[in-house]
């Protein structure tokens, strides 16, 4: 799992992502571009939910990607038509995969339904009319004040004008963001059924969100904000929910589980550690439970003890490919390298080459200082970085091996691809100008190279 901030365990990822045309509050949340969480066995889970219900949206073939959004509070999105966005507190507050599903069978309703291309030209319609009503409002006060009469009269009749159409766009605005919640659950209760799935998770979670004081109260939480609520709304997709076939069907007690053990990894990195240890108590010896305290030890605690406590799942669930990835983690990070070597080929073979435990793997082979390594750990990370383009950790391990070699052209190039990738422009730019130098000209690398140096940011990142 890479997660950012609290832990250097895990490793932020820039958010590389237009966020220009989010919904509302994920506007004003994203601003700052937190981090994104990358973490192969939670993102393969929201994969394997979510691709039945593009399959029936028709959107299979899009490639649509789900990103995990380093924020506790509960929020799913669209912004871009390539991506769903969740946040890890979505998935935390989630009980059952069919809650979740319900979110992302919502979600792809916006996307199906195109509402963001018809969310901006709405805007850009907002805009122009508001233009207008400015133009006109000012022109009133420049009558008014021209009349003479500071006091009232027209200089207010003139602001009266500008607030009457701004009022008026925000009520168009809202009717027409609360139609097209009311098409998104209209169509993901349509791809829940087809998929042979009920509803009622979604209808449970909204229901959540209209009668739960805490967040009724609250107001502000970004999910009602940007997808509103109202008890009309609720009301609806229950009666939809209800009369699907579907609508008392039970999750599958395998897919239950895996949805706990993401949950409870997701705490394990996340939350502090006597909120895990409140949630995940040493009387509890469910797998979730002995997976969030193996975790919060290997953090927090000695390595012995959270390796014994992994090898003890891994003779649960001896096919794991995270639980293996996890003791090759804690040895990697508790500077075992050599010996995490073993574990995470393991947890590589295991997921078919995850590229994410894929750089593990070159991590861990570059870190052990031992040349042998150098061509492998190279082979891997370049396989890696192919399938996972938007992680600077596989092109800053890349960099290093490189380096190792001698290679300090690629070596240039893959830090500049990995400063790039961060959002640091600035430092990509030089390297990848240094990389220029020692690339003959033309060659696939210096192409690479100049493509940095000539590039734009990357949409979300300041251009310094
Ligand atoms: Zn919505």
């Amino acid at each position: 799992m890479a997660l950012p901030k609290k832990t250097s365990k895990l490793t932020a990822v820039a958010t590389a992502v237009a966020l220009a045309v989010a919904p509302m509050s994920a506007l004003a949340q994203q601003a700052k571009g937190p981090p994104v969480i990358r973490d192969t066995e939670a993102e393969q889970l929201l994969r394997e939910y979510t691709r039945p219900i593009l399959r029936s949206a028709g959107l299979e073939k899009q490639n649509i990607q789900i990103v995990i959004i380093n924020e506790s509070v509960f929020n799913a999105f669209v912004a871009d038509g390539r991506r769903i966005f969740v946040n890890y507190g979505a998935m935390m507050q989630s009980e059952t995969p069919n809650q979740i599903i319900g979110v992302m069978a919502h979600e792809t309703g916006h996307l199906a339904g195109g509402h963001l291309s018809k969310m901006r030209e709405q805007m850009a319609q907002a805009q122009t009319q508001m233009i207008i009503a400015m133009l006109l409002g000012a022109g009133a006060m420049v009558a008014g004040s021209r009349g003479g009469n500071s006091n009232g009269g027209l200089a207010n009749a003139g602001a009266a004008v500008v607030a009457g159409p701004q009022e008026m766009i925000r009520r168009t605005l809202i009717s027409y963001v609360r139609q097209q919640e009311e098409n998104a659950d209209r169509a993901g209760v349509k791809f829940l059924n087809a998929t042979g799935q009920s509803a009622k998770g979604m209808y449970e979670t909204f229901k959540r969100f209209t009668n739960d004081s805490l967040f009724a109260a609250r107001g502000t939480d970004p999910y009602v904000q940007s997808h509103p609520m109202p008890a009309e709304r609720v009301a609806a997709l229950e009666e939809m929910a209800r009369s699907s076939p579907y609508w008392d069907k039970k999750d599958d007690p395998a897919l239950q589980l895996r949805h706990d053990m993401v949950r409870a990894k997701i705490s394990a990195f996340m939350e502090r550690q006597d909120t895990v240890y409140r949630r995940y108590p040493s009387s509890n010896d469910g797998l979730p439970a002995r997976y969030a305290r193996a975790i919060t030890t290997y953090l927090h605690g000695d390595l012995r003890s959270a390796l014994a406590q992994i090898d003890g799942l891994i003779q649960v669930q001896p096919n794991n490919p995270y639980f293996y990835e996890l003791r090759g983690q804690a040895l990697l990070e508790g500077a075992k390298p050599a010996e995490a070597i073993a574990p995470l080929r393991k947890a590589v073979s295991l997921s078919n080459n995850a590229p994410l435990i894929e750089m593990l793997l070159g991590q861990a082979l570059v870190a052990t200082d031992n040349k042998a390594y150098t061509e492998e750990a190279i082979a891997i990370l370049r396989a890696a970085v192919a399938r996972e383009s938007e992680a600077p950790l596989g092109y800053a391990q890349l960099a290093m091996a490189y380096g190792r070699k001698g290679d300090f052209a690629q070596a240039d190039l893959a830090s500049a691809q990995a400063a790039y990738l961060r959002g640091d422009n600035k430092t990509a730019r030089e390297l990848a100008s240094r990389a220029k130098t020692r690339f003959a000209v033309g060659t696939p690398g210096w192409v690479k190279a100049d493509d940095i140096v000539a590039a734009k940011p990357l949409p979300g990142q300041n251009s310094n």
